[in-house]
């Protein structure tokens, strides 16, 4: 079964949680995050942490629901996602931040370079938002959208990414941070997805999002907010023995996003 709510509804989806316009050919928001932004009390959020890790299908979340506790904490809203085909960081990446499908954006096979298409990027520039990108260098990230005016901390790989992550939510200088993690996605390619350091590295990133998301649950305080977990697309065992994606079923198409909503604490 493949999820209802497809990717190119996430880019409204967050410019709607901030009370901004969406990228201009985004397709609408999924509704139920808006609802349930609204029904914990928050009508906009100022502060957003979106946590981008690579290849995080949703059966792993089937598999491994405990491990997921971390994540569940900080963002326990569920919105199960399906992504574009073909099911590769570029393509997908691509359409969560633009909001339309890849060949309107321009990248439909495994190829990156800088996207002309309006972007969520664009659209909290136009509102004023001041925006921090951290990301792997020559990562998807890196390449798609580095003429946008915003900071961007291109470095060596996610433990440089997580802890320049942590400096920018202390500083509270920046509306949004946009976080890309790629280890799971590196590890299960050489090996298959759920070998010791696959499972590893999808712990990681879960211990990775429940720390940062920790840190802006006390670092943006006084402001409302929110944490969101957003996989790009999912992951299959090849015939070869490792882990790929890119193809036409539910293990790659199927992914999983968490939203979390807070309140600003009232002094
Ligand atoms: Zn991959």
């Amino acid at each position: 079964m493949l999820n209802d709510c497809s990717m190119t509804q996430v880019a409204a989806g967050i410019a709607g949680c901030l009370g901004i316009e969406p990228p201009v050919d985004a397709e609408r928001a999924y509704p139920l995050v808006g609802d349930l932004m609204r029904a914990r009390g928050v009508e906009r959020v100022e502060r957003a942490l979106l946590f981008c890790p690579d290849a995080v299908a949703l059966w792993l979340y089937q598999r491994y629901t405990s491990w997921y506790a971390p994540v569940l904490a900080e963002a326990p809203v569920a919105l199960p996602v399906r992504t574009m085909l073909p099911s590769v960081t570029p393509v997908c990446f691509g359409t969560m931040f633009t909001g339309v499908t890849p060949y309107v954006h321009g990248i439909e096979c495994y190829d990156k370079h800088i996207l002309a298409q309006d972007s969520l990027f664009d659209a909290l520039v136009r509102a004023g938002k001041r925006v921090a990108l951290v990301a792997v260098a020559d990562s998807s990230f890196d390449i798609l959208f580095s003429d946008r005016a915003i900071d961007r901390f291109i470095l060596p790989y996610d433990g440089d990414v997580n802890a320049k992550a942590r400096e920018l939510i202390e500083a509270d200088e920046h509306d949004v941070v946009v976080v890309y993690n790629q280890e799971f996605d590196d590890v299960m390619h050489a090996t298959y997805p759920e070998s010791k350091r696959a499972l590893e590295a999808l712990e990681h990133h879960i211990t990775a999002f429940g720390e940062l998301a920790g840190l802006a649950r006390t670092a943006w305080a006084h402001h409302d907010r929110m944490v969101a977990w957003l996989p790009d697309h999912g992951v299959h065992i090849a015939d070869n023995g490792h882990g790929q994606h890119g193809s036409d079923r539910e293990d790659d198409l199927n992914t999983l996003h968490f939203y979390g909503f807070a309140p600003a604490a009232r002094a």
